[in-house]
């Protein structure tokens, strides 16, 4: 499965994988996360995200997770909890 998002420097614009970094290796700026909104059209679709729950894992695709974690797996789980 193609990475949906990465991480984007501020200020220069390098690009680094998903990975737990905070700041740019070239310029120590800030990191951002981006997306690759064209990956992401084809596993997010609004008319999905309409009936979920509002909590955070409403939008658990857009979430900058590792591993992907499905909406269903945290489904029933109250908020705060480990699934
Ligand atoms: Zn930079």
């Amino acid at each position: 499965m193609k990475e949906l998002y990465f991480l984007r420097c501020r200020e220069c614009g390098k690009k680094f994988a998903n990975a737990p970094q905070s700041y740019c290796e070239e310029c120590f700026s800030p990191l951002e996360v981006s997306y690759d909104y064209e990956a992401l059209a084809h596993v997010a679709h609004r008319g999905a995200l309409a009936h979920r729950a509002f909590n955070m894992w409403r939008y658990a695709e857009l979430l900058p997770l590792r591993r992907f974690h499905s909406y269903r797996s945290h489904r029933g789980h109250a908020a705060g909890q480990v699934p």
